[in-house]
């Protein structure tokens, strides 16, 4: 099984629930409705990597997302997490109203920096990712449409969350295609505080 950091400790997530649409700037970027729920979404924990791998035969697009770490039913640490995504064969199977798993949940798409253990409250808490040195995403939870605390609360209500499990929060504007060779460069911050960045150049 594939493992994460948390303040320097392995943790072994069962699953990766993701949020889909949770900011209204991404949203608006693909088209998609403002959802009236949250829209959910699983990888499993052959998902993780810690490699970036670029594919030139599929538009493989990053999304920087503050991701946590569940422990006891609780948001225990939090870390930048990349959700990575067939963005040409997801637009298919969306259109075809068929599940994204492949287009979302394949090996390698899901890479995490470490996490470390949240210690005040996540109002705060806030993303960036560079990319070649360029800010191209940046978001925080004040711009969510539903906030962590209630994400947690709606997932909890459909799948039960092992100790260890990983939530992804959802991507602000700025989604793009990447290729071998580019550096992406993503923090989380509380306030102006750097709690954990991660970096990794596209293979
Ligand atoms: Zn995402």
């Amino acid at each position: 099984m594939k493992t994460v950091q948390l303040d320097g400790e392995s943790v072994t997530p069962s699953k990766i629930v993701c949020v889909g649409r949770n900011y209204a700037d991404h949203a608006k970027e693909l088209g998609n409705q403002i959802p009236s729920e949250p829209v959910l979404f699983l990888k499993p924990n052959s998902a993780i990597s810690g490699e970036l791998r670029s594919n030139p035969a599929e538009n493989l697009q990053f999304e920087g997302e503050i991701s946590f770490v569940v422990r006891e039913g609780a948001l225990a640490g939090v870390g930048f997490g990349l959700d990575l995504t067939k963005r040409d064969l997801q637009r298919l199977l969306k259109e075809k109203g068929l599940p994204w798993e492949r287009a979302k949940a394949f090996d390698g798409s899901a890479i995490f920096s470490e996490f470390v253990r949240l210690e005040g409250g996540v109002s705060d808490l806030r993303m960036t990712l560079d990319v070649n040195g360029e800010t191209v995403q940046r978001g925080g939870c004040e711009d969510m449409i539903f906030q962590p605390q209630a994400l947690l609360d709606e997932i909890a209500a459909t799948f039960t969350l092992a100790d260890g499990d990983i939530v992804m929060t959802g991507t602000p504007a700025g989604v793009d295609s990447f290729a071998a060779g580019d550096r992406l460069m993503g923090r989380v911050f509380d306030g102006t505080k750097l709690l954990s960045e991660g970096c990794w150049t596209a293979i």
